[in-house]
């Protein structure tokens, strides 16, 4: 009854159109372990469905996976699973790998760490976030107070102008000040060698808590014109960077990134598929890759280095600089089956 109910009420566009089963039938093949439950949390983690862990179970028991470090035919095998992994990861954020690379990371929270801990911060730069945030995009402020640089959280409206020429209605954005903070003790730090100052916009596609979703065109409005987007908010100069925290967003709905050029994306992929927990992404824009300073080093990110004396020499690609020690490789090797999974429910289209 009460389904009788719902589907007369939201029965339009309910489910996966595309898939071969419906809804009732996915449940009952899928996720046998829901009978007589029902599971409230989808934000908190979604759950994996049973053949996609078959699947899982069925390489790790038919492939010998080595290290990807080593030099042996089955470091190749496991070298030949990531790079695949990287670029399914690349093409469901519909990203060319000729723009950006995908980092594995231990998760969305790791992810925004490295480039809180990476960012060129200096006492002129500026991290600007929206009020409606995740923990881990606040805990960023931490690294740019600490070199000397503001933090301001603002609140955002959209604004609609119906537009006099045929463009209809373009979203247009006010960005309020809510509260700006700067630490008096921070150790100075000047600009970049160059004389840059380099300024952080964070926002989530999705917010996890509110689910109020934000338009991506933020992306384009304010790498084209901080001054002016901002509406008088900020004297400062420099360029912007613009970080996504997509850890809920993409959950139901991939960003384009060829549509809206962030330069910086964080998830999870346990949001997207359920399984595995531990390992999410960080992905980059190769040219904003190219400021991320990197203190710690550690195997994998260095070619060499010498313990009584102050050398080392770090390896080339934005991949080996950015993934400290051995990647998940058995996590990063599963990810394929979750993929399958969403595309036999939906096709991607763009
Ligand atoms: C879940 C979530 C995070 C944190 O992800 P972890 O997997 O805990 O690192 C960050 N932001 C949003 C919007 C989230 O939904």
């Amino acid at each position: 009854m009460e389904k009788e109910e719902f589907m007369a009420q939201f029965g339009e566009g309910y489910g996966y159109p595309n898939a071969p089963k419906n809804i009732d039938e996915i449940r009952a093949t899928e996720f046998k372990r829901l009978q007589g439950l029902v599971y409230l949390d989808h934000a908190g983690a979604t759950l994996y469905s049973e053949s996609q862990i078959e699947a899982v179970g069925k390489d790790l028991t038919s492939n010998v996976f080595g290290n990807p470090h080593s030099l042996s035919d089955c470091s190749i095998t496991t070298s030949d699973f990531i790079t695949a992994a990287r670029q399914q990861v690349l093409d469901f954020f519909n990203a060319s790998p000729k723009d950006y690379t995908c980092i594995f990371t231990s998760g969305a929270t790791a992810a925004l760490k490295l480039v809180g801990e990476g960012f060129p911060w200096s006492r002129e730069s500026c991290y600007m976030y929206t009020m409606e945030n995740h923990n881990s995009v606040l805990g960023i402020r931490e690294y740019a107070l600490e070199k000397g640089a503001t933090a301001l959280a603002v609140d955002i409206e959209e604004v609609e102008y119906p537009s006099i020429q045929s463009k209809a209605h373009e979203p247009r954005f006010q960005f309020c000040k809510h509260s700006l903070q700067r630490r008096a003790e921070a150790k100075s730090s000047s600009s970049d060698l160059n004389g840059c100052t380099y300024n952080l916009f964070a926002f989530p596609s999705e917010c996890n808590f509110s689910g109020r979703r934000f338009h991506l065109d933020l992306v384009n409005i304010i790498k084209d014109d901080p001054v002016k987007s901002f509406g008088g908010l900020l004297h400062g100069q420099g360029s912007w960077m613009v970080l996504i925290d997509a850890a809920k967003g993409c959950a139901t709905e991939p960003l384009d990134l060829a549509r809206y050029p962030a330069d910086f994306v964080v998830f999870s992929f346990y949001k997207i598929f359920g399984y595995p927990t531990g390992l999410g992404a960080l992905i980059v824009r190769n040219e904003a890759a190219k400021f991320l300073r990197k203190t710690y080093f550690s195997g994998g990110t260095v070619s060499a280095s010498i313990a009584d004396i102050d050398y080392i020499k770090r390896r080339d690609s934005i991949e080996q600089l950015l993934e400290d020690g051995t990647v998940s490789f058995l996590s990063i090797a599963s990810i394929r089956h979750g993929f399958n999974i969403i595309n036999t429910l939906t096709s991607l289209c763009y």
